[in-house]
């Protein structure tokens, strides 16, 4: 169903007028409230007058996940704290995480843009939706969760884990729409049929999944296991979180809510902007963010756009797929890991080598992701007794356990084991390529 229609099926010569106008404003607001964007405009030359079309875009700065960490917490606020209501969080790439406040403008903007996701990919306010996203810090639950309410469904803000409580959930309470990362979705599956239930035959009809990058056959998997239909969403903390795009039933790509966030594809090498079609780094300005706007945000997600019109009735522009990184970032578990981070944490403890070994098993359909840790140690710890390697295992586990945000595998290495490379370094296997 198409919630807003006004937006959804405007002209795209309407929908880019708007655009241009809250671009306009937003441009302004940072150039004024926030010193970084004015500092930023100024290295680059332009100010706010500068913006006279769409085009002009590319004479405005990027903004990258290093702002964010430079500017912690607050240096991209572009209102005064008391007008704040709420703040999340995801991690950012050496230790300090990226911060999201929302003012009750933005919380009211998302929830709409969530119930519209909701309504795009089929739900009404009829469903029995299960919110297994994870609530707290983590963009995905809340967002869900007030989304579901605008719509007026009823929504079990079950948050994830707790799998068998979930599933005696989902089929008690008649749940027909599951909110969930596709692993997550697996697991789900899995241990229903450990408990001799086959998720095909409770009420269960339609998913909502994202968050981290899956692909076309985990779909028809994921919906062959559950029998639903399997709709991608897509979105990330430092723009609003979830609600930036999501499929209609045609499957055919994202639709992106442009009326909030204007996209670019650009070449990561060059930073030019590439053209309808072709594949590069997805960039975006929010357009109606109040607490935090950002301008031209480098999301490093591999990406292309199809502005065809689709048979949904939908002008918005689709993005396809994420196909990849520009930068390292892993998605572990629904959790963004950084080689940046674990090195962070192996530089700071002494006995073990900087040289590392990222292996990410994704092979066990059954099982969610484990993430493993080889560490080389120093020639000194190798040769001492077991008890001090035990010890170092144990700290470095928890140590990664804080820095990460997930639990890791560690497993010490003698000195000298890990493949040295004169290129690039290769620090993050997949198991099966072992
Ligand atoms: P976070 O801000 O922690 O929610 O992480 C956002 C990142 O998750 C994005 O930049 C993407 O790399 C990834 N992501 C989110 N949704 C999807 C999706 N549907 N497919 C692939 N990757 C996704
Ligand atoms: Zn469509």
């Amino acid at each position: 169903m198409i919630r807003d229609p006004e937006h959804e099926k405007m002209p795209r010569k309407d929908l880019e007028q708007l655009q241009l106008e809250r671009l306009q404003a937003k441009v302004r607001v940072v150039y004024e409230k926030v010193p970084f964007y004015r500092q930023a405009f100024k290295e680059k030359g332009v100010t706010p007058d500068d913006i006279q079309t769409l085009s002009d875009l590319t004479k405005l700065p990027f903004t990258s996940k290093l702002d964010f960490r430079d500017n912690y917490p607050f240096g991209l606020m572009a209102v005064p704290h008391d007008q704040v209501v709420r703040i999340h969080s995801s991690s950012g790439t050496t230790g300090k995480p990226i911060i999201a406040p929302y003012t009750q403008g933005d919380i009211d903007t998302w929830s709409e843009i969530m119930a519209r996701t909701l309504a795009a990919g089929g739900a009404t306010k009829d469903d029995v939706i299960q919110n297994a996203y994870g609530y707290g810090l983590f963009t995905g639950g809340l967002g869900f969760h007030y989304g579901a309410e605008r719509l007026g469904a009823s929504v079990i803000p079950t948050s994830g884990g707790n799998t068998k409580r979930q599933i005696l959930l989902l089929q008690d309470l008649e749940t027909t729409v599951i909110t969930c990362t596709p692993s997550y979705a697996l697991i789900l599956d899995e241990t229903a049929k450990d408990m001799g239930i086959d998720l095909r035959d409770t009420k269960l009809r339609l998913g909502f999944m994202g968050a981290e990058p899956w692909s076309e056959q985990m779909r028809g998997d994921i919906e062959e296991r559950l029998g639903i239909l399997a709709i991608n969403i897509y979105g990330l903390t430092e723009i609003i979180g979830p609600g930036v795009s999501v499929e209609c039933p045609y499957k055919c790509g994202m639709h992106i809510a442009e009326d909030h966030f204007l996209v670019e594809v650009i070449n990561p090498e060059t930073g030019e902007q590439l053209p309808y079609g072709e594949e590069g780094e997805l960039v975006i300005t929010t357009l109606t963010k109040e607490a935090q706007p950002v301008i031209r945000f480098r999301t490093k997600d591999i990406v292309s756009l199809n502005p065809e019109p689709c048979d949904c009735g939908r002008t918005l522009v689709r993005m396809s797929r994420v196909t990849g990184r520009s930068d390292d970032m892993l998605i572990v578990r629904g959790v963004n890991v950084f080689p940046s981070q674990i090195e962070s944490v192996l530089l700071a403890i002494e006995g073990v080598e900087p040289h590392y070994m990222i292996v990410v098993d994704r092979q066990h359909v059954f099982k969610s992701d484990e993430l493993e840790i080889w560490v080389e140690v120093s020639e000194e710890v190798f040769s001492d007794e077991m008890l001090k390697m035990e010890n170092l295992e144990q700290r470095l586990r928890e140590e990664m356990d804080s820095v990460l945000g997930i639990s890791a595998h560690i497993k010490l290495v003698e000195p000298k084991t890990i493949a040295r490379t004169e290129g690039k370094a290769k620090r993050v296997v997949d198991r099966s390529e072992l």
